[in-house]
């Protein structure tokens, strides 16, 4: 594509996954995110039916979108690109590929968003950057439950570090947002889905896994 000049979804080189998993989550790169360039999306929908959405009716802000709430499933989606600066655009992905290929394979990507500009300008942090709070301010650099660790480069991503289960994983994810609410009065809130009964505990409707129509914040049983 950019060979042709055609640029617009050059910040999301080499982040791993499909389109409708890119769209589910609006999948952002730097201050740039997917549903600047969305333009349609075809999609089943739970009386099986295909509909066609616009890109305004999709509900996509950080890390959301509608499809988070209704069970529909993404056939296509049509995106809006243009004609650019090609070369800019691809030094832009050769920048942000290459800055994916360092990060720590065995993990599922970021574990927390990053805070708001708000909380860093109250704690007058250099940076929004959740793996500045673990790195500097919880000092959890490769701390390790069972098989799942702090990475040590990338310090917002717990890798598998060899036998993790769910359960370490969890466990650790629940140390680092307690050690961060009693310390700077912030609730790191999790980038990454959550999926199985591990997750849902009691809530109603949830028992068997998969996504429920609960936002996020609300299904997770911690204790
Ligand atoms: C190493 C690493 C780096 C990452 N870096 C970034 C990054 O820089 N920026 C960023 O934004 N994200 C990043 N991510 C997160 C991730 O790549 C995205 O969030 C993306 O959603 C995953 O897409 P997937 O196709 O693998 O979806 P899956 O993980 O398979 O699914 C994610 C969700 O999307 C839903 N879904 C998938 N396809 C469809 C469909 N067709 N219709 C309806 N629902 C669907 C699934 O049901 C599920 O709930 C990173 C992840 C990793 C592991």
């Amino acid at each position: 594509m950019l060979d042709l000049g055609i640029t617009g979804v050059q910040w999301y080189a080499r982040i791993p996954g499909t389109i409708g998993g890119a769209v589910f989550n609006n999948i952002h790169g730097g201050t740039h995110f997917i549903s600047e360039v969305v333009k349609k999306v075809k999609v089943l929908d739970k009386d099986n039916k295909i509909r066609t959405l616009s890109g305004k009716a999709l509900g996509l802000s950080y890390d959301k979108s509608r499809f988070h709430d209704f069970a529909e499933i993404i056939l296509s989606v049509e995106f809006e690109l243009f004609r650019g600066d090609a070369k800019r655009a691809k030094q832009v992905a050769f920048e942000w590929a290459k800055r994916k290929s360092l990060q720590p394979p065995r993990s599922a990507g970021c574990t927390f968003k990053n805070i708001s500009n708000e909380d860093k300008e109250r704690l007058d942090f250099p940076t929004t950057s959740a793996g500045y709070i673990i790195e500097h301010i919880l000092k959890m650099s490769g701390y390790k439950i069972g098989g799942a660790k702090v990475s040590t480069s990338h310090h917002n991503f717990v890798v598998n570090d060899g036998d993790a289960t769910a359960k370490d994983y969890t466990t650790l994810v629940k140390l680092i947002q307690k050690e961060t609410k009693k310390k700077l009065d912030i609730d790191l809130v999790p980038e990454i889905i959550f999926l199985g009964e591990f997750w849902f505990g009691n809530v109603p409707g949830c028992q068997g896994g998969g996504v429920s129509s609960t936002p996020f914040e609300e299904r997770v049983v911690w204790d």
